[in-house]
């Protein structure tokens, strides 16, 4: 395995605030990736930003009548507030509207027009009479040649997954009124898909990739079928990257949102090489014959743009490492139905977390990850899971060992000879050991929480098979042999749990008497470019190394010992789907 490993993680657009979804599908699954492989000492550079171009935002903006960075500023100091408080280790979280990436866009379009892969064109816009402007194709609806799907977006359709013009939807309409979609000439530049096509084919080709998520798979898959053309990477509109060149022709129009936010993948990377005062520090995660490999984790809405287009970009430019892996979560449902900010169908996070504690959600979107399928947010499930799974298993087991251990022998107790049962739980923890981080390693995430939430399960029975709080009255020998065979499994299963819910596994590290962090947390810091414009970033300090079956020592104090997790009311069920249908 490598020694780098690049998690690049989803660009939020800046137009809102994170919703539960955003968090299960990307953010969550990352920074348990990240976590994990820290843990295993290897370098990990974790990087992604809100992006701050496109019309969502200008038309946000125009609705309130304020400027796009009015709306930027306010959404991304809320998701920057909502990642620090959930514990997502972001080396760096930024933004899109930065001198750094500026800098970086224009040099990989410059660097790709130098290399011949870029070319310019009329085409044809997809023009609002209505509005009097241009449309971004996403904006256009309509019914796919393809599939005939009737509300096919301009850019792409959901249902077959397909990459659309939309001049190519029949009865083509604005999303935004609803009002015919006719279509005017516009020159543009593209980038040149169709003679990247050899190389991007040699690379996808060059090793078996069995390893990729079904869907990530098949989407790629269907959309190479159709061979590859050119992409428009400039688009009318005034507020985004200028378009490099100064040519009069291209002054009022900028750089497509699309084509700037999968560069943001590497001008993070080197803006926190920038901030680490060795500006070339970011080398390391980017060399293609380096000890390296990539990750991307995104929604499964975004898979072409990131085992095609950007592949396919980073190939035109040159010399920089391609994605190793792009692990795509399906779509999380809410109460059986898909979700829709605009009907404000969602979960928004910074509503969550001002009721639950960052680990409750982290348990429960773990464990009901929508890896491989759509998977759903059901409040039942979620008060279910958190009191018969979180407390009642894990917190239950914590709860007994550390309680009746500090009751009766004042801490860690010095165990005397195992007998079969005392060995048959150390092995099934050390063999659950070799399989949790098999799923870490491979990106279950799901899976490796279900094997330790088993483990945890196991050792449950074993304490109530043994009933060390009976043995202890006649034989105090045999009850410290049981509680210290125990307290390896609570150190064990901790520390294999410390990527999912890092703030509870810290705390219990530190009961269980261990001075290292096994659960770094991020922090805010304010940047500032050059001409003046500010932004708090999430970033911190994370090296760790953990990655180990049990090392606690006989005769150890336990410190702060309290309870690890509360058993939530069944009225939270009924209270929270009573603030859904009350916000409608
Ligand atoms: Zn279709």
């Amino acid at each position: 395995m490598s020694e780098h490993i690049l998690v690049s993680v989803a660009w939020p657009y800046a137009n809102g605030p994170f919703h539960v979804g955003h968090i299960a599908g990307a953010y969550l699954p990352a920074d348990i990736y990240a976590r994990y492989n820290r843990l295993r000492g290897r370098q990990v550079l974790m990087v992604s930003g809100s992006d701050c171009h496109g019309t969502p935002i200008t038309l946000a903006a125009e609705k309130e009548g304020v400027t796009p960075q009015t709306i930027i500023n306010r959404y991304h100091a809320s998701f920057v507030d909502s990642l620090v408080a959930l514990g997502i280790t972001f080396d760096l979280f930024t933004q899109t509207y930065t001198d750094n990436h500026y800098a970086a866009t224009t040099d990989i379009f410059e660097t790709l027009q130098r290399n011949g892969y870029i070319y310019r064109e009329v085409a044809i816009g997809s023009y609002s009479e209505s509005l009097g402007r241009f449309l971004p194709d996403r904006f256009v609806q309509g019914t796919c040649p393809n599939c005939k799907y009737e509300k096919a977006r301009g850019d792409q359709c959901d249902k077959c997954g397909q990459l659309r013009d939309p001049q190519e939807l029949s009865n083509p309409r604005s999303t935004l009124d609803g009002a015919p979609v006719t279509f005017r000439d516009t020159e543009h530049f593209y980038i040149d898909l169709a003679k990247l096509e050899p190389k991007l084919r040699a690379w996808l080709d060059a090793q078996d990739r069995d390893y990729w998520r079904t869907n990530t798979l098949v989407f790629t898959q269907n959309w190479l079928r159709e061979g590859l053309r050119g992409r428009a990477i400039t688009r009318d509109l005034e507020w985004g990257v200028p378009v490099p060149g100064n040519d009069p022709a291209f002054k009022d129009k900028r750089i497509y949102v699309w084509f700037d936010a999968v560069i943001g993948y590497y001008s993070a990377s080197l803006e926190w090489a920038k901030r680490t005062g060795q500006p070339d520090a970011w080398r390391k995660w980017w060399d293609p014959q380096g000890d390296q490999r990539s990750y991307y984790f995104i929604g499964k809405d975004n898979i072409p743009f990131h085992t095609i287009i950007w592949p396919a970009m980073l190939l035109g430019y040159g010399d920089r490492a391609l994605p190793y892996d792009v692990p795509a979560n399906e779509f999380l449902n809410l109460e059986g139905e898909k979700m829709s900010t605009s009907q404000n169908w969602a979960l928004w996070m910074p509503d969550l977390l001002s009721r639950y504690e960052p680990d409750l959600l982290r348990y429960y979107l773990t464990a009901a990850a929508p890896e491989g399928k759509d998977s759903n947010w059901s409040w039942a499930e979620f008060v279910q899971r958190i009191n018969s799974e979180l407390v009642a298993t894990w917190g239950n087991l914590v709860n007994r060992v550390l309680t009746l251990s500090q009751k009766n022998f004042g801490g860690v107790p010095t165990p005397s000879t195992y007998t079969d049962a005392d060995k048959a739980l150390l092995q099934s923890i050390d063999e659950g050991f070799a399989r949790v981080e098999s799923l870490y390693e491979s990106v279950k995430l799901r899976g490796a929480l279900q094997e330790i939430m088993a483990l945890a399960q196991a050792s449950n029975q074993y304490l109530s098979e043994q009933e060390p709080w009976k043995v202890v009255k006649v034989d105090a020998e045999r009850a410290a042999t049981i509680m210290f065979v125990a307290m390896q499994a609570v150190d064990t299963l901790n520390r294999l749990m410390a990527p999912i819910m890092p703030h509870a596994c810290q705390r219990l590290h530190h009961m269980l008497g261990f001075d290292d962090v096994i659960a770094p947390q991020p922090h805010l810091e304010h940047e500032q470019d050059p001409e003046g414009h500010a932004r708090p970033v999430v970033t911190g300090a994370y090296a760790v190394t953990g990655w180990q079956r049990s090392r606690i020592q006989p005769g150890t104090a336990l410190r702060d010992v309290t309870t690890l997790f509360r058993k939530l009311d069944d009225a939270v069920v009924a209270d929270e789907l009573a603030r859904l249908t009350t916000k409608n």
